[in-house]
């Protein structure tokens, strides 16, 4: 990264810079190709309620499937995507494709049967998509989804980098009546103040400290996680853990009061076929152990 002492090391400096900007252009290149193409893809993973054990409703993630590179995480291209703006179009794309899900499952579930709850991870750069709340209210109304099954998640870091364009955007979406989370809880630049600034629905626990809850070696996990989950409830928000992966972890995050959660130990993410066929069969989903 930094300039050599040698003159081998200028070089290396100078090529490896080249080599970033041109493996960020291939990316874009890439990127701009994976939308005409439709090469994106979302996975879903189940939300359980942590009492009662059964599914309250899913998150959707992004996946790029790509022709060489195979099955591609957002690690490997969201930087990239936000970087060039692509964001904004893929953000819609993710927002369409799940709001319509949702609504072909609400077709295939009995109405009698608890509405389920689509969560959607925005990127902090969508708060500059001009057109975001009405794009997210007329696909409300093509998809026939009612407002509240859809939770928008967003970080603390991204309130915390945009806190006028979020505060804006945010309460426009709440007013349309779809609910707001708040994700990684926890772990970013966290100020309880933007808790009364946004209208927060929904807190989502980071994994780093469901993951903290299994041992007791005194270094507060557990009086944090009781600590948020009685804020949270103070303020009137459901309680998500992330990141459930042992019997452990859920054991103590449902005896702390949590009211869901979502993690390996129910299901990993998988297709909008497979979803169905795990999560959506009788009775609302199998009782799942692991
Ligand atoms: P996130 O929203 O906090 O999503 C949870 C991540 O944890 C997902 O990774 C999920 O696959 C993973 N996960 C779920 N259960 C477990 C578990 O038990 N253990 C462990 N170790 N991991 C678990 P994924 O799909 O790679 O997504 C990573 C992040 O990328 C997401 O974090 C979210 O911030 C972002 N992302 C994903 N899809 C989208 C999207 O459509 N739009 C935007 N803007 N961001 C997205
Ligand atoms: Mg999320
Ligand atoms: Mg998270
Ligand atoms: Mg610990």
């Amino acid at each position: 990264k930094a300039r050599g002492h040698r003159s081998g090391g200028y070089l290396f400096f100078d090529s490896s810079v080249r080599e970033q900007v041109v493996s960020q252009l291939w990316i874009e290149g890439e990127l701009r190709r994976a939308l005409d193409e439709g090469e994106f893809r979302l996975v879903y993973e189940p939300v359980y309620d942590l009492r009662e054990r059964r599914i309250t409703g899913m998150e959707a993630l992004i996946r790029w499937q790509h022709p060489e590179r195979g099955l591609l995480p957002p690690s490997t291209f969201l930087a990239v995507a936000e970087e060039c703006n692509l964001i904004l179009p893929i953000g819609r794309w993710v927002l369409r494709e799940a709001c319509g899900q949702m609504s072909a499952w609400n077709r295939l579930r009995d109405s009698a049967r608890p509405r389920l709850t689509m969560a959607v991870n925005l990127s902090p750069r969508q708060f500059d998509d001009d057109g975001l709340v009405t794009y997210i209210s007329d696909t409300l109304q093509s998809t026939g989804l009612r407002p509240e099954q859809l939770c928008l998640e967003v970080t603390e870091t991204a309130v915390h980098e945009a806190p006028e364009s979020a505060q804006t955007v945010l309460s426009r979406l709440s007013e349309l009546g779809v609910q707001i989370a708040l994700d990684d809880f926890g772990t970013g630049y966290s100020s309880l103040g933007h808790l009364r600034r946004i209208p927060v629905n929904v807190l989502k626990i980071d994994r780093a400290f469901v993951n903290g809850l299994e041992d007791d070696d005194g270094d507060g996990d557990a009086a944090i996680v009781t600590a948020v989950i009685t804020m949270a409830h103070a303020l009137g928000m459901t309680t998500i853990g992330e990141g459930i992966e042992s019997e452990a972890q859920y054991d103590r995050l449902r005896a702390l009061g949590c009211d869901q959660g979502q993690g390996y130990l129910f299901a990993e993410p998988v297709s909008a076929a497979a979803f169905e066929a795990l999560h959506l069969g009788d009775g609302g989903g199998p009782d799942r152990r692991g």
